[in-house]
């Protein structure tokens, strides 16, 4: 037999006109922009449009704690999609856009996997239509003009020490975390220490993804505060009269990307906002959009559901007004033993050795953190959706396991096989995830916008994550103060820690108790609209590796793209 590359199977699988997927969701030729035959942008009128029609059933795709391994949450989802039609109902798919910076590092592309990918496999991959280069534009017009007004006389009297608007680019460049600008002669400019982030990491590109219309999106970025000036004051992208323009840019980017999956059901691409330090969820307009053109919109959220998903419920549901009727919970074998903590796994290199037998007791061992993912999304008031994603080579035992973990716990379950066997291998899961959708939600927020910053983060960290509580240190405590005084204090929070434990320390495996999350820093994303608690280290521009996947990707003697997978 021989296995198939995800690229060869893209590139082999058949695409229908996307007019067609877009008629097949309900959405007319009047709302679409094409790009192609493949690719559409839908207008934000169809929200308005459509407003009429039944609302479909909204399910979150999250996962647990993830592992180097990868879960595969985003080809679950887009399983479920297609096993959704398989079974009969009409489904629709939102997912974030992949940076490119990852595609040539150590990821590869991530449209999914096998036969449960979305296409253009490539066009994803790499500009798409390009709100990519439109999210670093506006980001680096803002940082263009800041260093302008500085040179210009500095009339607002920016504090320049203060500046904390960065420059983007979408590639990982570790050479450029930290740069001086403005180096040369008199007429080059004011010099200063900056620095650049990947694009994913830009408040613009979170901007992007919350905005509810054209007019929220301009107003938002009118409210980002680049710095504060010598009086302490903070000073916006309005004052500096950036925010037009930068919306001038943004226009196009703000319609969702409809593609469509390797069984011809469409999919909404938007925006796609980093995990750690923002929201990591795809687009608030893309689920206004496919809220109404399906009987059932899947949305995956980042990493695990302390994350990813605590930020969907917390952040983004406020925003869109939008709640979910359940939360499929992606886990796979392989990860379930590596939180039993009997291995390490290094990403790139052959599974530890004796983690492949069939050994039913490692999987007992992970399984606290599973049935803490499942606490979490139950604690929002959400029907829960245990989604065991099969790889070759899980035993039978193995997956039973699995299974009564699931159900001790009251969740539904259903093992996938989906990646070799596309929707008709997912439609036990899809009849679950059916199922759950039928059982009444009671949604909550973990806490109220009026409670005090500090009493969020407490919040999330107690209810969510598990700690017995949070220790601030003095110059966050000190800034949360400021940050109240300023006006911040009702905005939600977002929790910058690392995604590999349920805690702060990425060691820590399983379900982790007896421990304090300790809250570094805090910083406020004023336009995007969150305050957030750094605690740990966090990367905002990654590097690339000894051998990125960038040696690996070329056109072959055809002109056709390899090496992207
Ligand atoms: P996530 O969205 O959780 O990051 P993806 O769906 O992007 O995960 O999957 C990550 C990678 O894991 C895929 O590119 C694929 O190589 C691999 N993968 C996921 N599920 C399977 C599976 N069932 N069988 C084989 N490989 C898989
Ligand atoms: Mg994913």
């Amino acid at each position: 037999m021989t296995v198939l590359s995800d690229l060869e199977i893209a590139r082999a699988a058949h695409t229908d006109p996307i007019g067609e997927v877009a008629a097949r969701a309900g959405i007319g030729p009047e709302h679409l922009e094409l790009y192609g035959n493949d690719v559409a942008k839908i207008s934000l009128d169809a929200v308005t449009a459509h407003e009429d029609r039944p609302r479909a059933k909204y399910i979150v795709v999250t996962a647990i704690t993830p592992t180097p391994l990868g879960e595969g949450k985003t080809t679950t989802a887009v399983g479920i999609a297609q096993g959704l039609e398989r079974i009969g109902r009409r489904s629709m798919l939102a997912l974030r856009q992949p940076s490119m910076g990852p595609t040539f590092g150590i990821k590869g592309g991530a449209a999914g996997a096998g036969h449960s990918q979305v296409l253009p496999m490539e066009k994803l991959n790499l500009h798409l239509t390009g709100d990519f280069h439109a999210i670093t534009a506006a980001h680096n017009l803002l940082a263009a003009m800041i260093d302008n007004h500085l040179h210009q006389g500095n009339e607002l009297d920016i504090e320049p020490h203060s500046v904390s608007w960065r420059r983007v680019v979408d590639i990982n460049d570790r050479a450029l975390r930290n740069v001086i600008v403005g180096l040369g002669s008199r007429i080059d400019g004011v010099p200063r220490e900056t620095g650049f982030d990947i694009t994913a990491a830009s408040e613009v590109g979170v901007i992007l993804s919350l905005a509810t219309s054209l007019k929220d999106l301009r107003a938002r970025l009118g409210r980002i505060v680049i710095g504060y000036n010598r009086a302490k004051q903070p000073v916006t992208a309005e004052d500096l009269h950036a925010a037009g323009s930068m919306t001038v840019i943004l226009r196009d980017a703000l319609k969702p990307n409809l593609l469509q999956t390797t069984e011809n059901t469409p999919v909404l691409i938007h925006t796609g906002p980093f995990g750690n330090i923002a929201t990591g969820n795809s687009s608030v307009v893309a689920d206004q959009i496919g809220i109404t053109s399906s009987d059932y919109l899947l949305t995956e959220a980042g990493f695990g559901s302390d994350m990813g998903a605590e930020r969907f419920f917390n952040v983004k549901c406020r925003v869109s007004g939008l709640h979910p009727d359940a939360a499929v919970m992606v886990v796979t074998v392989r990860a379930l033993k590596t939180h039993s903590g009997r291995y390490t796994v290094v990403p790139g290199k052959p599974l530890p050795e004796g983690m492949t037998l069939d050994n039913p007791d490692d999987v007992w061992a992970g399984a606290p953190n599973l049935r803490r993912h499942i606490e979490i999304v139950r604690g929002f008031g959400v029907t829960p959706v245990v989604a065991l994603n099969l790889f070759p080579g899980d035993h039978d035992d193995e997956i039973d396991v699995v299974r009564r973990i699931a159900e001790e716990c009251g969740a539904h379950f259903a093992a996938s096989t989906h990646v070799v066997d596309g929707g008709a291998g997912a439609a036990e899961l899809a009849r679950a995830v059916v199922a759950a959708c039928q059982e009444p939600t009671r949604f909550r927020y973990t806490y109220r916008l009026e409670a005090s910053l500090a009493d969020k983060i407490e919040a999330v960290a107690t209810g969510v994550y598990g700690a017995d509580g949070i220790d601030i240190a003095p110059a966050a405590a000190k800034e949360l103060t400021h940050f109240q005084q300023l006006g911040y204090g009702h905005f939600p929070v977002v929790i910058a820690k690392t995604h590999l434990s349920l805690s702060h320390d990425a060691a820590l495996k399983g379900a982790p108790t007896g421990w304090r999350l300790p809250v570094r820093e805090v910083r406020a994303a004023v336009g995007a609209g969150y305050v957030y608690a750094i605690c740990g280290d966090m990367r905002t521009m990654p590097g690339l590796g000894r051998h990125p996947a960038a040696e690996r990707i070329d056109i072959d003697e055809n002109g056709e793209t390899v090496g992207l997978f």
